[in-house]
């Protein structure tokens, strides 16, 4: 059989190594840090950086098709691998989703709405963009950021110089504050010969910048719901994507605005692996293998929650609880912020 490379152990490459598995397929981990999640539940682990060229080449001498469970792989090591195997999803959605500017003007390129932005490398920067942009806003780094990290919020412009330091020199992007009235997102999946298929927008809450709940269905108009499909589908074709893609979506009285797009599987759309036949993970593994897509219909109601850091104490009591699929990574520490696992509670007569 098939193997797929996999870049990236955490527990996205762990979920997908199950579902790979489960369609036949070997899976083959490259990850720099010790004991990655996935290492337990992959056929073969790489444990090298990503600097290491010659780790690189035997890795994807190793498989057939290489994806990713991160978005932040190096460069040059995407032309060490793509000299050798397939990268799916593609180098466009990488160039794309890695820098938050780049994100912005290509969705703003396709006619969708952001919030509003500038880019900041200097505090002179900031302060004209705060002129253009008005606060509140949000200062973010361009690159890197995760779970809400690398943010700071700017209230009035008094709060400007603190956000520019909290930036530690890193190039920033500064994004007008959008009144939404929640967040919701689309997981989307596009196959090989541009299949596309969505699953249903799930309703996402965060709590310190970390997400907490993703609730299906989302509240949405028939009309905003079909929007967040019709985006998704056309950010897909945009990139010739090939593989599952989360987008983030805030809802507003007067339609949707897209925040971020993921070019990977995604936190939101766990509640699939209850709530659909076909989950995102084997969504992801069936597109950049070149299977049909599966279907991706919802059959249930659900609500999922994350278990961060200590919220794994409650783990004998949601054992006991009905109805409700527990999901852990096999991580060591339970740090706090640390995802340690999801649960995926169905809603009966939802
Ligand atoms: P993730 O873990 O989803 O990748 P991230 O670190 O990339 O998160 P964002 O998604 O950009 O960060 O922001 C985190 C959260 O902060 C958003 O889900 C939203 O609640 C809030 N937020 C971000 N940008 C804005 C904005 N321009 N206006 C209002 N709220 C925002
Ligand atoms: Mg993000
Ligand atoms: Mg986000």
């Amino acid at each position: 059989g098939a193997t797929i490379g996999i870049l990236g152990g955490g527990q996205l490459g762990r979920m997908l190594s199950v579902a790979a598995s489960r369609l036949g397929y070997r899976t083959h981990i490259f990850e720099p840090g010790a004991e990655p999640p996935a290492g337990h539940v992959a056929h073969a682990v790489t444990t090298a950086s990503y600097e290491d060229k010659a780790a690189l080449t035997r890795f994807a001498e190793a498989v057939d098709v290489v994806t990713y469970e991160f978005e932040n792989i190096p460069t040059e090591a995407l032309d060490t691998l793509q000299a050798l195997r397939p990268i799916r999803p593609g180098r466009e959605a990488l160039r794309v989703s890695q820098d938050r500017m780049t994100e912005k003007e290509f969705l703003s390129g396709l006619g969708l709405r952001t919030a509003p932005f500038a880019a900041v490398d200097t505090e002179a920067d900031l302060n004209n963009a705060l002129e253009l942009i008005g606060a509140p806003a949000i200062l973010k780094t361009r690159r890197f950021g995760y779970d809400g990290k690398g943010q700071a919020r700017i209230l009035s412009k008094d709060d400007a110089a603190d956000a520019f330091d909290a930036m530690n020199g890193a190039p920033a992007i500064l994004e007008g504050f959008v009144e939404f009235s929640h967040e919701v997102s689309v997981i989307a999946a596009r196959g090989v010969d541009g299949e596309v298929a969505c699953f249903d927008p799930g309703e996402n809450v965060h709590r310190d910048g970390i997400l907490r709940t993703t609730t299906v269905p989302a509240r949405l108009t028939p009309a905003h719901r079909q929007d967040a499909i019709l985006l998704a589908g056309r950010i897909l074709n945009a990139l010739d994507y090939v593989g599952v893609m989360g987008v983030e979506l805030f809802v507003c009285p007067d339609g949707l605005v897209v925040n971020e797009i993921a070019p990977r599987v995604h936190n939101s759309g766990h509640w699939t692996q209850n709530g659909c036949s076909i989950d995102q993970f084997e969504q992801h593994i069936r597109a950049v293998a070149g299977l049909p897509l599966g279907d991706g219909a919802r059959h249930s109601d659900v609500q999922m929650e994350n278990l961060i850091g200590d919220d794994m104490d409650r783990v004998p009591e949601l054992l006991r609880e009905a109805d409700t699929a527990l999901h852990l990574y096999g991580k060591a520490e339970a740090k706090a912020g640390r995802k340690m696992g999801h649960v995926n509670r169905i809603v009966r007569g939802g």
